[in-house]
């Protein structure tokens, strides 16, 4: 007989992407649909596409949040539609199988813990930063949950020494939190131009780096994990790596150990980390 097929969600608010496969380093098939304002028109595109497939044992849905994981339901979002909306029990109703419910940074922190960076270590993070920020905290092997689940990207940050002066922040609800400071649409507010057309030697990396190195010390110094990923669009400018490195340093200034501070191993982590949930859902 062959290996049971396990299906991977990737829902986020502007695109869903899914794959399935027999095991989390053998996706296949991957497609992605947009989010429709119409939470009913995506679930029928997810729907069709695995109807169309072999029948999958379970499925991991990694979503993009802040989720309820007792409802299963994506627990605020601006895209009206998508407030509450029951995401996960619409699913199983509609393909009658095992479903696992997570945020999408926690089943890419999964992922990447289990096979991709921060393999073989027990305690690391992963962080996205791009549109939004956020990280998924796994301890002792597993993603953390709490009363909601850490929201790592809206730590609050003190300004960086070269901050431009009128410059407040976009967050929504904090303004100047992490998300509001270092997200790439925080970067085009600050420099009014996409953050990827800002030169390599730009003023922008440095304060940038800054805010993720603020990042760093607070998840050095709450969690404590040994190894901290930072990947999303923004960390395509491999220069912060370094910088990002050497200014957590200087902010610890030798008061505990540094984690390890690295880029993703994995292409699609996210997803990867869905499947994994399906596949424990299943058992
Ligand atoms: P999302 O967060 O929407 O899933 P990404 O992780 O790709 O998607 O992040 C998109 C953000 O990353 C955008 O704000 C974009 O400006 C920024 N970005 C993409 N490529 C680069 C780049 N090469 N350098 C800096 N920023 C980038
Ligand atoms: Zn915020």
């Amino acid at each position: 007989m062959s290996d049971p097929l396990f299906g991977a969600v990737e829902a986020g608010g502007t695109k869903f992407v899914l794959a399935v496969g027999a095991a989390p380093d053998r996706l296949q098939d991957i497609r992605r649909v947009s989010t429709s304002h119409n939470p009913l028109e995506t679930i029928a595109e997810v729907v069709e596409y695995f109807e169309h497939r072999p029948k999958v044992a379970a499925l991991g849905v990694a979503s993009f949040g802040p989720v309820n994981h007792r409802s299963g339901s994506i627990a605020n979002t601006p895209k009206a539609g998508w407030k509450d909306f029951p995401l996960r029990d619409a699913l199983r109703r509609a393909l009658n199988v095992p479903i696992g419910f997570e945020t999408d940074v926690a089943a890419a922190a999964l992922a990447e813990a289990r096979l991709g960076a921060a393999q073989g270590l027990r305690d690391s993070i992963y962080m996205t930063v791009g549109t939004g920020i956020g990280g998924g905290v796994i301890v002792n092997g597993a993603p953390v949950q709490g009363l909601v689940h850490p929201e790592i990207g809206h730590l609050l940050v003190r300004r960086a020494p070269e901050e431009l002066p009128e410059f407040e922040g976009i967050c929504p609800y904090h303004r100047g939190c992490l998300e509001g400071m270092a997200s790439g649409p925080a970067l085009q507010a600050r420099w009014d131009r996409p953050a990827h057309e800002l030169p390599e030697d730009h003023a922008a990396w440095r304060i940038e780096a800054d805010y993720l190195a603020q990042l760093c010390m607070n998840l050095a110094c709450t969690v404590s994990p040994e190894m901290i990923i930072l990947g999303g669009g923004v960390m395509e400018q491999a220069q912060l790596y370094e910088f990002t490195r050497a200014r957590t340093a200087e902010l610890m200034n030798g008061y505990v150990a540094l984690p390890r501070i690295e880029a993703p191993a994995l292409k699609y982590p996210g997803l990867a980390g869905a499947l994994m949930l399906a596949m424990e859902a299943a058992r």
